[in-house]
């Protein structure tokens, strides 16, 4: 697997706190998967690190011995850069800590907290910053991509509160990043990736939120998803920053609220949360019911919390996925039409395409605030291929690039990095966008001999 002599590894091994894993140890196979079934890579060594002395020790150890390295946060990255062969895994799983300072709206987290430690912490004080809908995502690799979710369109990009990072460099030197303190590689985290080096700590804004709001889903059969796709795209042109509204197609899970004679039927679902009081927010959803007939509906007031986990189960990890995505400006038509025809030849019961409206206050920085690029995208769409049997492997995939390739011409040309899969190398260029140079220069300042380059890499300037 690798040419390291034993005693190497084994000397290595004594000077970390941390556990160290390698192939003839027992929880091997559990350690080397992620949440995405179709990566199976071997890496030489998994290191859990305890603390950010022993990041710096596994970076110098990738570096001096010339080992691939691999940094793994929540480990849900669909194309498996969390995980290499033969080399080195930088693995943070054990550090999760979360420390929230009410009183200044502010929190710190370790770089291996996943969304649902972050809630935790965060709406036990009634206070929130914009992380994604899968509470067992990662914050770091969220973050570093951008980061969006249903609180986006009122506070931005989770990277638009990013307020600083301490970071383990290429050289092993630990440095913090602030809009005051390595000002360059503070621009390039937010949104450049694993690019720039291990991040073992950010630092994020807050903002009061809930922790009650008003959420849920709305459901309307596929028959009448070309008119209520249309109606959705005018309310969401106007709707406040408040209201976050997502359009997903797929057969319909059998929820409890769903009568039995929709469960596996196609439908589109209209998933929101209004971010603010939510007897105003009820008045607001009111004309999502009238878009057509619905088949069910669960909007409501819950915790916050609880709204970030709805989509768990239907996210769990170890399922095969293959993902292609677009960013779009406006949504047309004729892009609804191919959405249904190809929501009508679905490959799997688990697969869907879903529309992630965020605009917002996600649009208004300039395209160079920070390093994610495209604040044009008012959707995200994903083409969400997922099913459980190797032996669907091509058709499930065949399906996902064939909507892809059908739905192009709509598309603005953007890609969200964090959407991208293992055979999209070809799209890297396009998710950096005109900011690609620039981070091209950072690179070379930081990592100048590419040393983090399992992810969707930067080559140095
Ligand atoms: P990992 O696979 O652990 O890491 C991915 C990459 O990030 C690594 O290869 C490395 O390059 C880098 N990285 C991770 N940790 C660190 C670190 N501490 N320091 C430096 N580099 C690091 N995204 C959204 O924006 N919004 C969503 O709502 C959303 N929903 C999702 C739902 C599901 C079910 C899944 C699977 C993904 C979703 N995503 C969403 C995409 C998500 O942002 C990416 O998959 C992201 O890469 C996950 O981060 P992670 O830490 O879990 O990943």
């Amino acid at each position: 697997m690798t040419d390291l002599p034993a005693t190497r590894i084994e000397e290595f091994k004594k000077g970390v706190k941390g556990e160290v894993i390698l192939p003839d140890d027992e929880s091997y196979n559990t350690a080397r998967k992620v949440w995405n079934a179709m990566i199976d890579r071997h890496p030489a060594l998994i290191v859990r690190c305890a603390s950010a002395t022993d990041v710096v020790r596994s970076v110098n150890f990738a570096r001096n011995n010339g080992l691939p390295l691999a940094v793994r946060g929540g480990g849900h990255n669909i194309a498996g850069t969390a995980i290499c062969d033969d080399g080195i895994v930088i693995d943070l799983s054990q550090m999760k800590a979360v420390s929230v300072d009410p009183g200044a709206r502010r929190v710190t987290v370790e770089g291996g907290a996943t969304l649902a430690d972050f809630d935790a912490a965060t709406q036990a004080h009634g206070l929130a910053t914009p992380m994604g809908i899968n509470s067992t995502t990662g914050v770091a690799g969220l973050t570093l991509g951008g980061g969006f979710g249903w609180l986006s369109r009122k506070y931005g990009m989770t990277v638009d509160n990013l307020l600083s990072a301490e970071v383990v460099t290429a050289a092993g030197e630990v440095v913090r990043a602030s809009a005051t303190e390595h000002p360059d590689l503070f621009w390039a985290l937010r949104g450049g990736g694993g690019n720039f080096g291990v991040v073992t700590q950010f630092g994020f804004q807050l903002h009061a939120v809930g922790p009650e709001l008003l959420s849920g889903l709305i459901f309307y059969p596929l028959s009448e998803a070309k008119s209520v796709l249309q109606q959705y795209r005018d309310f969401v042109a106007k709707a406040p920053d408040e209201l976050s509204v997502w359009a997903v197609l797929r057969q319909a899970p059998p929820l409890p609220f769903l009568p039995e004679s929709v469960h596996g039927k196609e439908v589109i679902a209209l998933a929101l949360l209004y971010a603010g009081d939510p007897t105003q927010g009820k008045l607001l959803v009111e004309p999502l019911r009238k878009f057509g007939k619905p088949v069910g509906e669960h909007v409501g007031i819950q915790p916050y919390v609880a709204w970030q986990q709805a989509f768990d189960p239907l996210l769990t990890p170890g399922a095969r996925n293959y993902w292609k995505s677009h960013n779009f400006s406006t949504l047309k038509d004729g892009l609804f039409d191919a959405v249904i025809e190809y929501i009508r030849k679905l490959p799997s019961p688990q697969c869907e395409i879903f529309f992630g409206a965020i605009g917002g206050a996600t649009a208004r920085p300039a395209p160079d605030a920070a390093a994610y690029a495209h604040r044009d995208a008012q959707f995200v769409m994903n083409v969400h291929g997922r099913w459980d049997d190797p032996a669907d492997d091509e058709r499930c995939t065949r399906w996902a690039r064939d909507f892809f390739k059908a739905s192009a011409p709509f598309a603005s040309g953007g890609v969200y990095v964090n959407f991208l899969t293992a055979d999209e190398g070809d799209r890297v260029s396009a998710a950096y966008g005109p900011n690609y140079d620039r981070l091209a220069q950072v690179k070379r300042k930081y990592d100048p001999e590419n040393l983090f380059r399992v992810n969707q890499n930067i080559v140095p300037a």
